[in-house]
């Protein structure tokens, strides 16, 4: 199961993958953090592609997530899924951030995807503490692995040392 989990330190925006998850906002408008990185890397496509889908449906649900094609990025395609807002825990958060891996991972599954990347959504401006996303990633990553072998890896990018060494230690006690 483990052996199919990556953890790696840096831009999710340079990864090749089938798919890179955004930690979008509801109107999938683009903002700063991981959210800017990839429109900025994937070009003036995404943000029409993020408008088209809000014009069909208003956009995307906290804990829902959206698929796009991945523009000029290295990804053929972006996973857009939008993060809690970290409100002091008793605002469903925690089903909200584990609703955005589990309906990622679907997409994943739906679209034959063999590779995707998680950035740590929710853990910037949205001020999710940072080990408990990661012990709520890395849970709903390996739950779905377990059940789900077309899967075949599974990367938690991080662009902060502190998410790295949180989601290091935590990959080494569960391995
Ligand atoms: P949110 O609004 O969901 O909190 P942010 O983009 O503010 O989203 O932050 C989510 C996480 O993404 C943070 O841990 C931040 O360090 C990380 N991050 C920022 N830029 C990048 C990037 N280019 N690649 C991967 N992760 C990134």
């Amino acid at each position: 199961m483990s052996k199919k989990i990556t953890l790696l330190k840096g831009d999710i925006a340079t990864l090749k993958v089938d798919a890179v998850v955004n930690a979008a906002n509801n109107m999938l408008a683009g903002g700063g953090g991981v959210d800017g990185a990839i429109h900025k890397a994937g070009g003036p496509l995404i943000a029409k592609y993020c408008s088209e889908i809000r014009r069909e449906t208003g956009g995307c649900k906290t804990g829902e997530a959206v698929l796009t094609l991945g523009g000029n990025l290295p990804s053929k395609y972006i996973i857009h899924t939008v993060g809690p807002v970290w409100k002091g825990g008793k605002f469903r958060e925690e089903e909200l951030l584990k609703n955005c891996y589990r309906n990622s991972l679907m997409l994943a599954k739906e679209h034959h995807m063999k590779s995707i990347a998680f950035p740590n959504i929710s853990t910037g401006v949205y001020g999710y503490p940072k080990e408990a996303a990661a012990e709520i990633a890395i849970e709903e990553v390996s739950n779905f692995l377990k059940n789900n072998k077309s899967l075949e890896n599974v990367i938690f990018i991080c662009f902060d040392r502190e998410n790295f060494d949180i989601y290091n230690k935590i990959l080494k006690r569960v391995k």
